[in-house]
């Protein structure tokens, strides 16, 4: 069998496997790259031929516009697809719609790259798949143990009571536009929340791909000849940085909200003037990091993506073998 670590090279553009002359995720643009999933530090315009899911293709097409993507090769979840003689499957993430996880198999070596991914239930997207193998790379953004996500009902729970508590003040719902944003809507409408829900005007395309892909999002409406009075105890959902600039003050004295893994940190929900900080967040938390180096069952764990150092250490005393893995140009979206 071949040595896991010989499959794949850190190079400037990214992750590289030589033998199947394909980059994953590169930050600059290559002649063959597979892209885990639609997040701008994953997927990038640019490179002449790219492999990945059909939504993730989709959401590309509607961020980048489709004459910047590449030729595309799209596969499904679990389809064996050989590049250069080098297999390759997508396995689901449980990230965003359309997320995956990459397999590389060669010569009898399995090579499993993350993306970005999280174990807990998503009613917008496929369940994470367990895929033993011999190496793991896995990212690391929650990689410290004061990261425990709690569980969505709680946190969207608190979102339904101020709702209640403050029927005069508009609630700003600030979420990252692709994958948190919808995610949200499903477990407001979930919760029984099933009032009209407005749109920033920079959410409405990746609520309508997710709506093309079957997933029910309730009633969305824009805010186009809305009077701000009538949206008084309802809900606008927005880009995390609209809760800050000169948008979101047109809304008199408005709840910002933010949901976000960050917000564990409350020195991040302070700064951001976010009154209901939601600790809502589409990454593995600790717990789920350190559960899944171990379901994998790998020789040897490659850490990259966020807070490297802590989990490095946690994995090598499970006797387990761990690298830090310091991949360039990652500004971490959809966190
Ligand atoms: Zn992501
Ligand atoms: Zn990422």
């Amino acid at each position: 069998m071949m040595d896991a670590r010989k499959v794949l090279q850190l190079r400037p553009e990214g992750l590289y496997c030589p033998a199947g002359d394909f980059f994953i995720d590169p930050h600059r643009p290559v002649d063959r790259a597979v892209v885990t999933h639609g997040h701008a530090d994953h997927a990038r315009p640019g490179n002449a031929r790219v492999m990945t899911t059909a939504p993730t293709a989709r959401i590309m097409e509607s961020r980048f516009g489709a004459d910047r993507i590449g030729v595309l090769q799209t596969a499904d979840y679990g389809d064996k697809v050989s590049l250069s003689g080098v297999s390759v499957t997508l396995l689901p993430a449980g990230h965003v719609l359309g997320s995956a996880q990459v397999l590389i198999e060669q010569q009898g070596a399995r090579v499993v790259v993350s993306g970005d991914y999280k174990r807990r239930r998503d009613p917008t997207c496929a369940g994470f798949e367990v895929a033993s193998c011999d190496l793991y790379i896995t990212e690391a953004t929650f990689g410290l143990p004061v990261f425990r996500h709690p569980p969505d009902r709680v946190e969207v729970a608190k979102l339904i009571k101020s709702l209640d508590l403050f029927p005069d003040r508009t609630h700003l719902l600030g979420a990252y536009a692709l994958g948190k944003a919808q995610r949200l809507l499903m477990l407001l409408r979930e919760a029984g929340y099933d009032l009209p829900i407005y749109l920033h005007g920079a959410m409405a395309a990746l609520c309508d791909l997710y709506r093309a892909h079957g997933l029910d999002l309730g009633e969305l409406r824009t805010l186009e000849g809305v009077k701000k009075q009538d949206l008084k105890g309802g809900i606008v959902l927005c880009p995390p940085s609209a809760l800050n600039d000169r948008w979101s003050r047109g809304f008199g004295n408005a709840v910002r909200v933010f949901a976000s893994g960050w917000m564990m940190v409350r020195q991040r929900a302070k700064q951001r003037g976010v009154e209901l900080p939601l600790v809502l967040s589409d990454h593995a938390d600790w717990d789920e990091l350190t559960a899944t180096v171990k379901d994998v069952g790998a020789e040897t764990i490659w850490v990259t993506h966020g807070r490297e150092e802590a989990l490095v250490h946690h994995i090598r005393t499970e006797g387990i073998e761990a690298e830090a893995l310091s991949v360039a140009g990652r500004e971490e979206e959809g966190s």
